[in-house]
């Protein structure tokens, strides 16, 4: 996909439409905050969002989630923008958001800007997802094999990526100017993540007060599925009482699959998030 057309999509914003429906019934927020560049797009498979995050263009950024197939599309986000990748955040550890995360951290896709013989880039994972980046394959069924070996036209491999830092909950992470607060929410892996920051997107500037990246905890109407291996339907719900239901209505969400919502708009609709409630 030519840059310009993948630029507009961006900008125009498939999902940072302001006005859509996740937006209006929201207050404006008290603390305007300062706002980040944000973008996004789903990776070829399964739609995983992948998310990157700087203080502007032409800055260092943060990439989450680099799943199946996302290094041409990044290469061409980072290029337009000009950002020089710092770190890649994991939300858990999913094939689907991880397949693409040691291309990515070794610079394929930003070997424009990549310095001559600069290090290899930091994965960051929860301690107790930290085993899946063994071989996220592994548990995978044959029928998936075949489509990835189908879509790429060869075998599916696997390189753990050399630099890894585990995270724990409550961590304050700081990376490309952002500060990321970790919130450990198992349930639908052992070591699910979500991160908050006290920005919110550029093109959203003034509407909200905060942004959660909820990986595959939270969903627009829905939530992560807990009946993967390593899935907890317990311990779901205690993720989903104790640390998504006491954050603040104002929050925007950017979800590990599918469109943009608000913590408030979850609350007030959202099934699984309203049966807890009652
Ligand atoms: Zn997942």
């Amino acid at each position: 996909m030519p840059a310009d057309l993948m630029g507009s999509r961006v900008r125009d914003g498939w999902r940072f439409c302001p006005g859509s429906g996740a937006t209006r019934t929201l207050a404006q927020p008290v603390v305007k905050l300062p706002p980040v560049l944000t973008l996004g797009f789903p990776a070829a498979a399964f739609e995983t969002n992948c998310f990157v995050l700087a203080t502007g263009a032409g800055q260092e950024c943060v990439i989450v989630d680099p799943g199946i197939g996302v290094v041409d599309q990044l290469s061409d986000v980072l290029r337009e923008f000009r950002l020089r990748p710092a770190a890649v955040l994991l939300t858990h550890g999913h094939l689907d958001h991880v397949y693409s995360v040691t291309p990515v951290c070794r610079g394929e896709a930003s070997a424009a800007y990549a310095a001559p013989g600069s290090e290899e880039l930091t994965a960051y994972i929860h301690r107790d997802d930290r085993y899946r980046l063994r071989n996220p394959l592994a548990g995978i069924d044959a029928g998936l094999r075949y489509m990835l070996e189908a879509q790429f036209g060869r075998a599916a491999t696997w390189t753990e990526p050399s630099e890894v830092i585990e995270l724990t909950d409550g961590q304050q992470v700081s990376l490309a100017g952002l500060d990321f607060t970790v919130h450990h929410a198992p349930g639908h892996t052992e070591g699910s993540v979500m991160f908050s920051l006290a920005t919110v997107p550029d093109q959203l500037a003034g509407q909200f007060a905060s942004t959660l990246i909820s990986g595959d905890v939270l969903f627009a109407g829905s939530i992560g599925r807990c009946d993967l291996p390593g899935g907890d339907e317990r311990a779901m719900e205690r993720s989903l009482a104790t640390v998504v239901l006491p954050m603040p209505d104002d929050r925007l969400v950017l979800p590990g699959h599918g469109d943009l919502t608000t913590i408030g708009q979850e609350r007030a609709t959202n099934p699984y998030l309203r049966r807890l409630r009652t």
